[in-house]
Parts: structure tokens; C-alpha cells; sequence
């Protein structure tokens, strides 16, 4: 695992890439919080960046940097979810870039875009630095189901995962590079983020997202890029498949023995720390557990 200086949290620092394929580079997040992995996929003719960052300034950053490596090929955007450090720079790309999302995502946007950002400004000042001047971003293309996207000798496969870790989740993949790029269905190193917000938001699925996990296991990628985290082999998707599974075992059977919610955020949250010693942001647990709680088997 890299080690990184105290990164700082919320800023997108262009250092460590990573050329995990010919022309295709990931600029880490060195850990860094509210910092997503951003992928810059070339091909021939066009460049493909995922993610921009948190607000314009980190944006800018990519922007240069994905201008810089396309040498003036044509450049287009995509995002993994609407969440903010993952799409709330896509305005700075507007005129530079195409920008193509799946229709789930375009949804939650505009659904949920605004509230996010209300939301996140009074999560610190820090994070509120971030987000100023942000102005949410219109998808130039908006797509159903899946796209492929012709890069010029590469076509990287952009589709709709289906409603997990949100209802617009995405999912990129470079087939002739085999990699995978996964958005928050996937950290490496802590616990699966649930945006649990009873009554604002209950979106996220951890039913669901066990069959999306499936889906993206048979997909048989050989790099995987998580959302936040260090990139690795598939073995990152089985890891988080069978922590949503023991997440749900341990919910359900102290649900099914009539135990109350809280008790049973209380339990699963020692077992899951006791057993994931290492991973970073135990607070997710407990949302898990809400989600799972108020889930049942189809
Ligand atoms: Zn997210």
C-alpha cells in the first residue's frame, strides 16, 4: 500500500499517477477525504475523464491535466454518481468536454443536487470552501441502459449498475485493458459507504448492491479502480460482496430475534470492526445496518 504525506481533505492533488494501461492513467486519491480515484482514458482520437473532483477549483485541475495528456484529441467526461467529489466540478468541463451519464444518474442530479450541496456546505468549512462557486453541471448526453464510447482503437463501456450505493450508480470498463472503474461500489481499505439519511435519503440498497457486486464479479475485470482507495485485482469486488453479505447475516438474524435497531447498530458495529480491524470510517456501519434493517429478502 502507498503511503502519502497527511493529504489534505477535499483537494484534488495532481501527483503519483498511475499509467495502469497504455494511456490510461489514474491520478490517486492518496487517501485523501471527499478526494475521488480520477481515470484519464485515451484513445487514438479521444480522451475519456472519470470523475472531476469537488467544486471548480479541483475541477480546473483535472481539466489541465486531461487536456494536457489528450494533446488535442477530444475530450469527454463521465461520472460514477452524482455524489459531490465525484461530479460537482462537471460545470468547468461544459465547452471543453462532452459530458455522458447514464439516465439514473442524470435523475438523482436533478432530484437531489441541490439538497447535496446545501447539505455538504454545513458539513465543514473546509468542505464548504470547496463547493464555492459550484454550479451543478448539465449532462450533455444522457443515455439508457449502457453506451460505448469509440475512443479511436479502444471503446470504454459506460453502464447503468443498477440502484446500489445510489439509484444512478456507473460503472466504466476498458475491455481491451481490463479494467474497471467502480465509483463507491467499491473502497479499498474501509467500510462500504451507505448514504443512509432517513427521511431525507434512502436511496442506497445493500440488497441490491449484493447483486450488483455479483454482475461486476462475472464482468472478470483485471484491474479494478475503486472510488476511494488503492487500485487492485478483483479480488477488491469479492472482498466487498462478502462484507455486504455478513453486514446483511448479522442484521437480519438479531432483526429476525426481535432485538431493537439500536442494539443492533451497537453489536454489528463491534463484530464488523472486531473482524475489519484495518478499514478507515466505522460510522458507515451503523447506516448500513439501517438500510439492511429496513430490507427484506424479495
Ligand atoms: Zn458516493
Amino acid at each position: 500500500m502507498p503511503e502519502y504525506d497527511q493529504p489534505e481533505p477535499g483537494v484534488v492533488e495532481i501527483t503519483g499517477e498511475q499509467e495502469i494501461a497504455p494511456d490510461l492513467v489514474v491520478v490517486p486519491n492518496r487517501h485523501a477525504q471527499l478526494v475521488p480515484n480520477i481515470g484519464v482514458i485515451g484513445g487514438a482520437h479521444s480522451v475519456l475523464v472519470v470523475e472531476t473532483g469537488m467544486g471548480p477549483r479541483n475541477a480546473e485541475k483535472v481539466l489541465k491535466f486531461a487536456a494536457d495528456h489528450a494533446k488535442g484529441r477530444r475530450l469527454y467526461l463521465t461520472t460514477t454518481h452524482f455524489h459531490l467529489e465525484h461530479a460537482f466540478g462537471a460545470r468547468v468541463f461544459a465547452g471543453q468536454a462532452t459530458y455522458l451519464v447514464n439516465r439514473a444518474q442524470a435523475d438523482d442530479l436533478a432530484a437531489k443536487g441541490a439538497s447535496y450541496l446545501e447539505m455538504f456546505r454545513g458539513l465543514g468549512e473546509w468542505i464548504a470552501r470547496q463547493l464555492e462557486g459550484v454550479e451543478l453541471g448539465a449532462p450533455d448526453v444522457v443515455y439508457d441502459g449502457s453506451y460505448e464510447l469509440d475512443l479511436g482503437g479502444r471503446v470504454a463501456h459506460l453502464r447503468s449498475a443498477g440502484r446500489a450505493h445510489t439509484k444512478g450508480d456507473q460503472v466504466v470498463t476498458v475491455p481491451d485493458a481490463g479494467v474497471m472503474f467502480t465509483g463507491d461500489l467499491v473502497e479499498t481499505g474501509q467500510f462500504a459507504i451507505f448514504p443512509w439519511f432517513p427521511p431525507y435519503d434512502t436511496d442506497v440498497s445493500g440488497l441490491r448492491w449484493i447483486g450488483v457486486m455479483q454482475r461486476l464479479i462475472d464482468g472478470r475485470p483485471q484491474v479494478v479502480v475503486p472510488g476511494h482507495g488503492d487500485i487492485g485485482g478483483p479480488q477488491l469486488l469479492a472482498d466487498v460482496r462478502y462484507y455486504l453479505e455478513e453486514l446483511r447475516d448479522e442484521t437480519w438474524r438479531r432483526r429476525d430475534s426481535g432485538m431493537r435497531e439500536q442494539t443492533i447498530a451497537e453489536e454489528v458495529r463491534a463484530v464488523m470492526i472486531q473482524r475489519h480491524p484495518d478499514w478507515a470510517e466505522p460510522e458507515w456501519i451503523e447506516r448500513g445496518v439501517g438500510c439492511l434493517y429496513s430490507e427484506h429478502a424479495a
